[in-house]
């Protein structure tokens, strides 16, 4: 068996340690005679797992006690129409677009209400985060929304925006537990876990419980109402069983290492390793402002299209697959999540010095 550095932007790597658990578990969980495939959502075993999932979820996020925790399907493009389906009551919505998901979720949301695109850095490639600190946020809207990590351009809110009192709704999908969150800014939180958390399949919700409610959008489906699956408790139809279970495991990885503050410390070291090569290359170049880099997502050009091609080619001969950058963007992206080994990027680095040498 060997193993590559997958730097895929999503579904992407998860920790070896939990992959290694849950094949040791796989024909008979502890005991049941069964996998968790197979066994029953209503069955003891999988309350165990589901409900260890949302506390130690709880315990990592310090989710205050009025937010409730959902574990849905449909990805996280499902909620780009669920979140206006349940929460325009005033049919007016502010979004903040700072790539291809904002975009995407704010197309969405027009089919249900009026939608103000408040700012934007569409200007330069959505290579930056627009100023936030004072926006034109409309006296009738229902929510401000943005996209926090901005997975295929590869920059980050460091700030939250000032949304003048209205409530937060934020798309954390590629930046789910990489650092400490105050959940209490937000409204409503959510990501599909495939980039940072677990496998595709499995969207979680964190949402504050003033926002779950029945006064939803005249034909909104039971299965698309949050009251359905906060009442339920993730509960109402089948769940995502088998997601959900190594989600739970990827939580108890990280609060083995210490929680949010480790993850932030360890995914700042990575990041430093790449973005200071980027910087002084002669070769390479990062393709965002500084000050908005993520930590999670990397993207870096050479600046010639056959020569990006070369380099993900031989990155993949020699162990390092998927650097291939999004087909919007071009170039090359690392996705470096929380389980992306130090070791990984070391070895990204080191590859991309040699290629520099072999092709200036
Ligand atoms: C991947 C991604 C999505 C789309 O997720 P799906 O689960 O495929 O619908 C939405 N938002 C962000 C920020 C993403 O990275």
């Amino acid at each position: 068996m060997s193993r590559v550095y997958n730097f895929s932007a999503g579904p992407a790597v998860l920790p070896e340690e939990v992959l290694k658990e849950a094949a040791a578990e796989m024909l008979d969980y502890r005991g049941t005679g069964m996998s968790v495939m197979e066994m029953s959502h209503r069955s003891k075993a999988f309350e165990e797992i589901i409900t260890a999932a949302e506390q130690d979820l709880r315990d990592l996020m310090q989710i205050p006690d009025n937010y409730k925790v959902l574990f849905l399907q449909g990805g996280a493009s499902q909620q780009f129409a669920m979140i206006p389906m349940n929460l325009m009551k005033n049919k007016t919505a502010d979004y903040i677009i700072t790539g291809q998901w904002a975009k995407k979720a704010a197309k969405e949301a027009e089919k249900y209400g009026k939608v103000n695109r408040i700012a934007s850095s569409e200007d330069r490639t959505f290579s930056y985060i627009p100023d936030c600190s004072d926006l034109p946020v409309s006296e009738d809207a229902d929510y401000v929304y943005i996209c926090e990590n901005n997975t295929i351009y590869g920059t980050k809110f460091k700030t939250l925006p000032d949304t003048k009192g209205k409530t937060l709704v934020a798309d954390v999908s590629s930046c789910f537990l990489s650092e400490p969150v105050d959940v209490s800014k937000y409204g409503l939180i959510y990501g599909g876990v495939q980039k940072n958390i677990g496998p595709a399949g499995v969207v979680i919700v964190i949402i504050r419980e003033d926002l779950i409610t029945e006064d939803v959008l005249p034909g909104t489906p039971t299965m698309l109402t949050y009251k359905t699956h906060a009442d339920a408790k993730s509960l109402y139809n089948t769940p995502p069983a088998y997601g959900i279970y190594i989600c739970g495991k990827v939580f108890k990885w990280i609060k083995s290492l210490g929680g949010l503050e480790a993850m932030k410390e360890r995914n700042e070291k990575k990041a430093k390793v790449l973005y200071d090569f980027l910087d002084q290359s002669r070769l390479f170049k990062g393709t965002v402002e500084k000050k908005d880099r993520s930590l999670m997502n990397v993207p870096f050009v050479t600046g010639d299209a056959d020569l990006d091609a070369k380099f993900v080619k031989e990155a993949k001969a020699a162990g390092l697959e998927n650097l291939k950058g999004h087909r919007t963007v071009g170039g090359m992206r690392a996705s470096i999540y929380n389980a992306m080994p130090y070791e990984g990027v070391v070895a990204l680095v080191e590859f991309m010095k040699k290629f520099e040498e072999e092709n200036l």
